[in-house]
């Protein structure tokens, strides 16, 4: 078993200025009648989509390296099956809960309606934390859980991805255990697969690559030059490692970027690709040489044009929105900001670009990989980029003249989350009854 440095650092002590977890759904559903109220949602239809449709919960045993058996506790959530299959990620973090992956599912469909996918939403999560295995265990875990969730899912019911502590290795364990249970192979039960077995050009990058994109739209809107724009990124993960390049090739310097560990902060800008060799090296961002160690805590409070939240909800609350200097905050992350907080920002000037619509381009280019496994026929990179750009284009512009359409009192600054909260689900909201 390999153990590392976190083994130590038990959940609470991870850097989480407000730990909500357990809260959660409760936000989620906040969130969508504040926008539901806006649009006098009809009351059947409000209290349809502010509950989660499937539920399933397992507890499932795994077989240690050391010949010992472990029992954990997984979920899989369907929130809603109105607009077609759902859709959603896996998690593997010690501090899943089943109102984390409510809440999950639940954004997951208003993310969907917002770019237009013909999904609902989903989310799965097992409570582990994958630091603490082997490989071979990780492997045992994944295989186990799969089969227990086997009967929720399927290319024509629900299709997991990767979410934060899952990757395309994890999704071909899921599809190859899938398949070996059905007896054939099953490319489209999951998307975020690896190339060699249909994964889709683009993919690994698309969640970064999407709120780069938001975040181009949110500029030329807010006349804000990206160039000389100073960039934090909380997370170097998936998400936030890419969404940092993408930043830095576009002239902005990354000042600033953090892992659970902690965060690394340089004023003239992070060497990235010094950063990442680092980050494999040693396991964590911080120690690097060229930059002075600071928390999580800080990190969201540091000088900058632009802050990028890439790693667990619950980042942004009523205790450092005031504190927080960016102008915009393009939430790569779901979740990451709390009511409250977007009540702060909007009255601060602060832009929030809502997760539902800046992490997009992950479903987006699931989608397309969805797509191409019932086709069987593959994109380019290239061609997978330039729709994911499109869509993000067109999404940002539909977003904007629906909040223009219903007087949403953050119209005039562009797409972003206001004191009421409402453009983060409005147009969803919007699209979903328009719809039903
Ligand atoms: P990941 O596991 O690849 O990366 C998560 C990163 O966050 C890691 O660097 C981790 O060390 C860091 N982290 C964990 N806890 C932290 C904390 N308390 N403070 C600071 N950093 C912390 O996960 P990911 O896939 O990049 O997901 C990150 C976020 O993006 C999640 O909210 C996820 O739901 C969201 N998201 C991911 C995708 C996707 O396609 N992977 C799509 C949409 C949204």
């Amino acid at each position: 078993m390999i153990v590392s440095d976190d083994v130590h650092r038990g959940t609470s002590v991870v850097d989480r200025p407000e730990d909500n977890a357990d809260d959660l759904f409760a936000v989620a559903v906040e969130q969508f009648n504040i926008a539901a109220d806006v649009i006098g949602l009809e009351d059947g239809i409000r209290q349809i989509l502010s509950h989660c449709q499937r539920e399933l919960t397992v507890h499932f045993p795994v077989e240690m390296d050391d010949g010992s058996v472990h029992v954990f506790a997984g979920h899989r959530v369907r929130h809603s099956s109105l607009p077609g299959p759902t859709k959603g990620g896996i998690r593997y973090h010690q501090s899943v809960t089943i109102n984390e992956v409510r809440a999950l599912a639940m954004w997951m469909t208003w993310k969907c309606a917002v770019v237009g996918l013909p999904y609902g939403g989903a989310k799965g999560g097992v409570q582990v934390d994958p630091k603490l295995l082997s490989q071979n265990e990780v492997q045992n875990l994944t295989r186990r859980y799969t089969t227990e969730i086997q009967p929720f899912i399927g290319p024509n019911i629900d299709i997991p991805a990767p979410d934060v502590n899952t990757n395309p290795q994890v999704m071909a364990w899921i599809m190859d255990t899938y398949s070996m249970n059905v007896g054939y192979s099953v490319p489209g039960v999951v998307t975020g697969k690896p190339l060699e077995l249909g994964g889709s050009a683009g993919r690994n990058e698309a969640t970064g690559r999407g709120c780069v994109f938001a975040i181009e739209e949110a500029a030329k809107t807010q006349g804000m030059s990206l160039t000389s724009a100073r960039t934090v990124v909380q997370g170097f993960g998936n998400a936030g490692s890419v969404a940092a390049r993408l930043m830095a090739e576009h002239g902005s310097s990354v000042v600033a970027v953090s892992d659970s560990r902690g965060g690394i902060h340089n004023p003239n800008g992070l060497d990235l690709k010094a950063v990442a060799i680092h980050k494999r090296r040693t396991g964590t961002v911080q120690g690097f040489a060229e930059a002075e160690d600071v928390s999580n805590v800080q990190l969201i409070e540091l000088d900058c044009e632009i802050l990028i939240p890439a790693a667990l909800e619950g980042q942004i609350t009523r205790r450092n929105a005031g504190s927080i200097r960016a102008r915009l905050v393009a939430e790569a992350a779901n979740g990451p900001t709390s009511p409250e907080a977007d009540a702060i920002l909007y009255d601060r000037g602060v832009l929030v670009l809502p997760d539902i619509f800046a992490n997009a381009g992950g479903v987006t280019v699931s989608y397309f990989e969805w797509v191409q496994a019932l086709q069987a026929f593959p994109r380019s990179e290239d061609q997978v980029n330039e729709r994911l750009r499109d869509i993000m284009q067109r999404s940002y512009v539909t977003i904007l003249e629906t909040s223009r359409e219903i007087r949403c009192p953050s119209a005039d600054r562009g797409v972003g989350s206001c004191h009421r909260a409402s453009c983060r689900f409005l147009p969803a909201a919007w699209n979903l009854s328009v719809g039903t």
